[in-house]
């Protein structure tokens, strides 16, 4: 029977374990056996997921770049990829801020609480304020620089690279379309083959799933709770009203915003998008990293939404870094609530900054546990306020993190099945995903 269950299923029950066996560890004072004995299968099935992306990033980009007849479609393709991620961007940002300048969750919060908050954190921000320091010291167009490795080897070593990859891809497929040799079919064969087989080993990895998320989430719930479980609930009670406000609004790009892309772009039901996109929402939500969530990801859009294989696998993968709406949506609210904490009234013009800089930021951030808050710095800077506010919001970053996280990958996907209803790249049939 659990091998016709489907895999979001799977993986639903493996959480609810996971929860389950986390409260009990914590309410029984043994979470130390979590973190030695269970923990560390979930930090193996994160490692197997980031194993796979970017020999997959690879070998699926230039087998889809291979594949184009022609290259000035690679650009179209690109263009049009980067128009709708920014679009869906910028208007999680105006959601977030609009949400944030009505609801003021930060007129609630409790003076004697900010500074028991920047006192305790004084020393995590210190480091954090270094990782964003050197990303702040670069020059405007280093971005572009950071696109252009120096050594692929070096790149591909190193998962928060995967803009390099794919730029190293993209022209390696886009040179094998232009060599009219026959010899270089054997190289189109063998990455395609390699590909195939890469395919098989997410099969493989996603096998583990249900375990991994169980893992994962006990270990997540120890870690949260420490030895001062009452500790971290009433500082969740006092940042409840701004975590609502984050909730909020991933939840209205989610089902407000999202459905009417489908609707008007796509020509995708919402239900079954949702429904294909399930299993990669609890993988993102448990590992917190769309890179890692790529893979799952990468084959529920092609299984399930009938996306091509060529915009699945370069739509994607660019996604992961320079599309995150759920980030770019929670760094708004997070700069104005962090504002209202501290009395500061921000003028029109400020918050127009913060379009632009969460817009970069996002971009910036790796699609890693915690990139977020480090970009953060960035906004926060840019409009003036005090980055010694990160530590209002530290204590409940990591749950909104799963949470903004899952909305950073759907993102992505919505953005490849528009991109692939409008390049007729799209062999969409509803309810496929139960035939796959
Ligand atoms: N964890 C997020 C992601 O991987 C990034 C962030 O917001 O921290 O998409």
């Amino acid at each position: 029977m659990w091998r016709k269950t489907p895999l979001y299923l799977k993986i639903l029950i493996g959480m609810l374990i996971g929860i389950g066996i986390g409260i009990l560890a914590v309410s029984t004072g043994t979470s130390w056996f979590v973190a030695d004995y269970i923990k560390p299968f979930g930090i193996i099935f994160l490692n197997l997921l980031k194993l796979v992306a970017m020999p997959l990033i690879f070998a699926s980009l230039v087998t889809g770049v291979a594949g184009l007849s022609d290259v000035t479609k690679l650009s179209r393709i690109g263009f049009k990829t980067v128009s709708y991620y920014l679009v869906t961007t910028i208007l999680a940002i105006t959601i977030g801020l609009v949400l944030v300048n009505t609801i003021r969750p930060g007129k609630f919060f409790p003076q004697e609480k900010r500074a028991e908050l920047l006192s305790k954190y004084a020393q995590d921000i210190e480091s954090r304020k270094i990782e964003a320091q050197s990303i702040d010291s670069d020059t405007p167009l280093q971005f572009l620089v950071d696109i252009v490795p120096d050594n692929i080897v070096k790149a591909a070593s190193d998962n928060t690279n995967m803009l390099q990859v794919i730029f190293f891809a993209v022209l390696f497929g886009v040179a094998i379309v232009l060599v009219k040799n026959p010899k270089v079919d054997a190289v189109k064969d063998f990455v395609s083959g390699f590909n195939e087989v890469i395919l098989k080993v997410i099969d493989l990895i996603m096998m583990f799933a249900p375990i991994g998320v169980l893992a994962l989430l006990a270990g997540l719930i120890c870690d949260f709770s420490g030895d001062n479980a009452s500790d971290s609930l009433q500082l969740f009670a006092t940042l409840g009203l701004y975590a609502l406000v984050v909730i909020a609004g991933l939840l209205f790009v989610a089902l407000v915003i999202y459905p009417l892309f489908l609707r008007f772009y796509a020509g995708i039901h919402f239900k079954d998008f949702y429904r294909t996109m399930f299993p990669v929402q609890l993988v993102a939500f448990s590992t917190s990293s769309s890179a890692a969530t790529l893979p799952v990801n990468m084959e529920q859009v092609e299984k399930g939404l009938g996306v091509s294989n060529e915009i699945t696998s370069f739509v994607l993968p660019i996604g992961v870094t320079i599309n995150m709406d759920g980030t770019s949506l929670y760094q708004a609210i997070a700069a104005v609530f962090i504002a209202q904490v501290f009395g500061i009234d921000l003028t029109f013009t400020q918050q127009l900054t913060i379009i632009l800089t969460a817009t970069l930021a996002s971009i910036g951030s790796a699609g890693v546990p915690g990139a977020g808050i480090v970009m953060l710095i960035i906004v926060l800077n840019s409009v003036g306020l005090p980055v010694e506010g990160l530590a209002l919001i530290l204590a409940i970053d990591r749950p909104l993190d799963m949470l903004r996280t899952v909305l950073n990958v759907t993102g992505d996907a919505l953005i490849a099945t528009v991109v692939a209803k409008s390049e007729r790249a799209h062999d969409y049939t509803p309810g496929m995903i139960d035939e796959a």
